[in-house]
């Protein structure tokens, strides 16, 4: 399993997914308005929150793929 964390260059917050999230994909998945970027994969959850927190104060898990349940 993989996490990754989209970065939202517009609007200030950083966004934890799984890879096997529709909305990521693995580094695929759509970049809302081009404004975003994904950092990853990481390994594990508590990785992918520490480079979320680096890079944004607002920091959240998305609610369809629940990276923090398998944290
Ligand atoms: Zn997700």
């Amino acid at each position: 399993m993989t996490f990754w964390v989209l970065e939202n260059k517009k609007h200030y917050y950083a966004k934890i997914h799984r890879g096997e999230c529709g909305c990521c994909k693995d580094g695929e998945g759509p970049r809302p308005d081009h404004t975003g970027c994904w950092h990853g994969p990481f390994r594990e959850y508590k990785e992918a929150l520490a480079t979320a927190k680096s890079i944004k104060r607002n920091v959240s898990s998305c609610k369809l793929c629940k990276p923090q349940s398998y944290a």
